[in-house]
């Protein structure tokens, strides 16, 4: 097995991505296994800083390679809003449910075909050195008239998938985990650690 830090401590997020890399030969420890690590500030402009600078900090931290996931919602009708924006959206310590009112809010009135979304996931991968690979993985879809189904988190009862004409939310997570962002984006990263690592 090769272990690799997630740098996040989003519960969600863990959930996914240990269950996409469950039958891999990589093993996820979170930063939830670690005392004393630095708070690190989403202050990049688009998501591959974000996703850059989460994994090298933490890589060269505690000296392992590291890797991070920064996603957005980009919105045909906002201009890709909120895209890096997506976590905080509504608001300093805004919960999810008040990303979604907003979101509904923004759309009311705007008709199925103008409502057209793409999620975007970006991984970054780090050394314990801090040199970094990037990969990427996008869905697309559009945002629902009201919220529908309980599975996943964030935007997942609002972003619903052509395919299904479900939303993730109504999805199991056994088919989101097929098909997502993360899991396109998951997918590059094990054929970089593959490369890359050789333990
Ligand atoms: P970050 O990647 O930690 O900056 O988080 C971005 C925000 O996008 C999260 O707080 C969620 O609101 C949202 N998000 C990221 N991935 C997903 C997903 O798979 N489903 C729904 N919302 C997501």
């Amino acid at each position: 097995m090769r272990e690799i830090v997630l740098s996040t401590r989003n519960k969600h997020k863990i959930k996914e991505i240990c269950q996409i890399l469950e039958d891999t030969k990589i093993k996820i420890v979170s930063l939830n296994n670690f005392k004393r690590l630095p708070r690190i500030i989403e202050d990049g402009k688009t998501l591959k800083e974000n996703a850059v600078k989460k994994a090298v900090i933490i890589a060269k931290r505690l000296e392992k390679w590291t890797l991070a996931d920064d996603s957005g919602l980009e919105v045909d009708h906002l201009d890709g809003e909120p895209g890096v924006y997506s976590a905080r959206w509504a608001g300093k310590d805004c919960s999810y449910c008040d990303n979604n009112r907003k979101l509904l809010k923004l759309l009311r009135d705007v008709p199925k075909n103008k409502r057209k979304a793409d999620f975007k996931c970006v991984i970054a991968l780090s050394n314990p050195k801090g040199k970094t690979w990037t990969v990427e993985g996008k869905i697309k879809g559009y945002i629902a008239k009201k919220t529908k189904g309980i599975n996943g988190f964030g935007y997942d009862p609002l972003f619903v998938v052509p395919r299904y004409k479900k939303t993730f939310a109504e999805l199991s997570s056994v088919i989101k985990n097929r098909i997502s962002h993360r899991a396109k984006a998951l997918k590059k990263t094990v054929k970089l650690v593959n490369k890359l690592i050789v333990n």
